[in-house]
């Protein structure tokens, strides 16, 4: 204390303190209610991409939130990482499970709120996750409480910032309103993709916070009835 020495006098230690706080490893997951949180490892490569196709769309107004799920075109905003970079710390019994049908993708969801968190292959081998944006919101801010309106978009910032801006917007065609396709960005996309799923066969099975270590979801999915699925695809926005 008598030598005024603080902790981050050095180069050295200024530029180690200024990097713990500036890379921030992590980032938080939680449903709307916060029943469900847990966090997001950061990925070492993902893809950000808005999806329009009406499987999406039946997703999230099955789910009642359509307006805070989609933007005004109908497009969801999700982030394809590997699901073993997802961890939840509390809520996991309210993880409930969709399939719109009896081959879909698993549709994971918080049922305590409605809030969708992602979509996975139903071959735990395929080691991916579209992580919906919406359980990405809440808890960024300094209160973690959500605005009364629009409260689900509110921290597109956070998201930019930790996950980087989105890469590309795909199944345009059943947008609800003009949404420009993009072919070079899509493909490109695409090989990344398949590179990603490449990794992770040879990677071989581990257990996730979505499946077990034999690969079975570890929430049995609801089917959605045909009657169902058709209602929520009709359904115009
Ligand atoms: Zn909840
Ligand atoms: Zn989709």
């Amino acid at each position: 204390m008598a030598r005024g020495q603080s902790a981050l006098d050095s180069p050295a230690q200024l530029t180690r303190a200024l990097h713990v706080t500036v890379a921030a490893p992590e980032h938080p997951l939680q449903c709307r209610c916060g029943t469900v949180k847990g966090f997001v490892r950061r990925p070492k490569r993902l893809t950000r991409c808005i999806c329009y196709c009406k499987d999406c769309q039946a997703f999230a107004r099955f789910l009642g939130r359509g307006d805070e799920i989609m933007d005004a075109q109908g497009g969801t905003d999700a982030i394809q990482i590997a699901p073993a970079d997802v961890t939840f710390t509390q809520g996991k019994e309210a993880l409930a499970c969709l399939r719109l049908t009896e081959k879909g993708l698993l549709r994971w969801y918080a049922a305590c709120c409605k809030t969708p968190i992602g979509n996975t292959p139903a071959n735990s081998r395929l080691s991916v996750i579209g992580l919906v944006h919406s359980c990405l919101h809440e808890g960024t801010s300094p209160h973690g409480a959500s605005s009364p309106e629009g409260g689900s978009r509110g921290g597109a910032a956070s998201l930019d910032a930790f996950f980087g801006p989105v890469d590309v917007r795909v199944n345009t065609k059943s947008a609800s309103g003009r949404v420009k396709s993009q072919p070079i960005a899509l493909a490109w996309v695409i090989v990344r993709f398949a590179a990603m799923l490449a990794r992770a066969r040879m990677g071989g099975h581990k257990p996730t916070s979505f499946f077990s270590a034999a690969g079975e979801p570890l929430v049995t999915p609801k089917v959605l009835s045909r009657s169902e699925l058709n209602r929520l695809q009709s359904f115009s926005p």
